[in-house]
């Protein structure tokens, strides 16, 4: 199935149904990590919000959710490195456990600077959950990336709340562009 998203055609790589699938999965997973705790699940803007909205509802152990905005494309296909800081996370996370969800992992590089920068403020554990990753693009480590939905090829990808200008977040599955 192909889509045209501004002036780019995207065709389906990974159908809702899968998603479905595998956030049941990440979900069960969390609920049995965290069962006891109540953990802080910190969505990044904009990406991430309907990956957190399917994720909450079928998580079964008590969480706070919040939403905190930041973001390094500025609606091009590669990564531009700059990030850009306005991170905008108000409550207090001393001593709790925050799960960190992005919509991808590209080079590391977003992660890494948001980990930094939530450790001073000294949360009790950092893990990181995010929908895609790019095991190829990956310039660093990142170990407190604990779950991941699926692992994609070095390539631009829009839907289920990614965009490209703005536009394609509610595809509802993930599209690849063709090249
Ligand atoms: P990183 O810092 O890991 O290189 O980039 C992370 C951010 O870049 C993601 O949160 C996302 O906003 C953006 N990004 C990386 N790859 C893609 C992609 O294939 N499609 C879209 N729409 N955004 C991407």
């Amino acid at each position: 199935m192909k889509t045209q998203v501004a002036d780019l055609t995207f065709e389906l790589s990974i159908p809702y149904a899968s998603i479905e699938k595998r956030v049941g999965e990440i979900a069960g997973q969390i609920s049995s990590d965290y069962s006891g705790r109540i953990p802080v699940m910190v969505g990044i803007l904009s990406g991430s919000f309907l990956f957190v909205a399917d994720l909450v509802k079928q998580i079964e152990t008590p969480i706070e959710v919040t939403f905190a905005k930041l973001a390094s494309y500025y609606g091009g296909t590669s990564t531009t490195r700059k990030i850009r800081d306005d991170f905008d996370l108000t409550i207090d996370i001393k001593g709790r456990d925050i799960i960190l969800v992005e919509d991808i992992v590209d080079t590391g590089n977003t992660m890494h600077y948001l980990i930094e920068k939530l450790k001073v403020r000294e949360p009790a554990s950092i893990t990181v959950c995010s929908l895609l990753l790019k095991p190829d693009a990956l310039e660093r480590t990142i170990p407190e990336l604990k779950y991941t939905g699926f692992e994609i090829a070095n390539e631009f990808v829009v839907g289920y709340g990614l965009d490209y200008k703005e536009l394609g977040r509610n595809l509802k599955g993930i599209f690849k562009k063709v090249e």
